[in-house]
């Protein structure tokens, strides 16, 4: 068991990416606090993890955009599970649209939760992390991050920032033992692209070396190994998990 008593924090663990990664560290051994925007959908997971291993994981229902409300979950979560090793910053969201016609409110959104939301968290567990002189951080960035996509430059700005976030902190944190790295998702089968039309897919698809979309499971095995021991000797990178569209 790889993650034999350590503690991870997963945002966006209610659905799709989050809960594949929740439920995956918890099978190899972490204890999980299961952080989700609604309530129902983070329980859900960690009812789903408690039923196959009790008392091993948490519900808590924050919005990672608010920053004094990721503070207060994050002091809870190190108050009732007593340390903290892994946190995965996952929560992110899509409002599409053209520059031209974007609204402000749909370019805050996307920023305060996919960049924003990540910086929110990261600090409310750092001090606790660095105390500890070990951990690992990581953050669910996106292919479109580094490619760009019309019709969603609020997204790939908030992904983009996330990498020079993930540089950034990786360098801070090196000497005390903390690796930080970034895994680039390309497209992987979740809510989040369910409602793109068949015409979308195709096109995507087509784009895709390996010739197929991702699943949740794809992502959450990379995060898996950025977490353990094996890549103790990673730090500020970011790993495409995409089937070869970039490269
Ligand atoms: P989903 O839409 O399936 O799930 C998103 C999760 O994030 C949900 O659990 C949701 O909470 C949570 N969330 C959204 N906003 C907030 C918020 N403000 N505060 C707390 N939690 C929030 O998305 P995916 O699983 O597909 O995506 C997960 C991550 O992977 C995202 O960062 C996404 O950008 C990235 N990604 C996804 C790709 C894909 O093809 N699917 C490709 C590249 C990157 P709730 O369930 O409570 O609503």
């Amino acid at each position: 068991m790889r993650f034999d008593n350590q503690v991870a924090i997963v945002t966006g663990a209610g659905r799709g990416i989050g809960h594949a990664i929740a439920l995956r560290l918890a099978s190899e051994g972490a204890r999980v606090a299961c952080a989700s925007r609604t309530q129902a959908n983070a329980k859900r997971t960690a009812d789903e993890i408690n039923g196959k291993c009790a008392d091993s994981a948490k519900a808590y229902a924050v919005d990672v955009a608010d920053h004094r409300a990721a503070q207060k979950i994050g002091a809870q979560i190190l108050e009732e599970f007593g340390k903290i090793d892994i946190l995965v910053n996952n929560a992110g969201v899509t409002h599409d649209g053209l520059a031209m016609r974007m609204s402000v409110e749909d370019w805050d959104t996307v920023i305060n939760t996919n960049l924003r939301g990540a910086f929110n968290f990261t600090q409310s567990i750092l001090r606790a992390m660095i105390k500890q002189r070990s951990g690992r951080i990581i953050n669910i960035s996106s292919v479109i991050g580094l490619i760009g996509n019309a019709g969603q430059t609020n997204y790939a700005a908030s992904k983009a920032g996330l990498i020079g976030f993930t540089k950034s902190l990786a360098r801070e944190l090196a000497s005390r033992n903390i690796t930080v790295n970034a895994v680039a998702p390309g497209f992987i089968t979740t809510d989040l692209t369910v409602g793109l039309t068949d015409e979308i897919k195709k096109r995507i698809q087509a784009q895709i070396p390996l010739g197929k979309t991702g699943r949740p499971e794809d992502i959450a095995t990379a995060v898996a190994f950025l977490a353990s021991s094996e890549a103790n000797y990673i730090t500020g990178q970011v790993l495409c998990v995409d089937g070869g569209m970039v490269m």
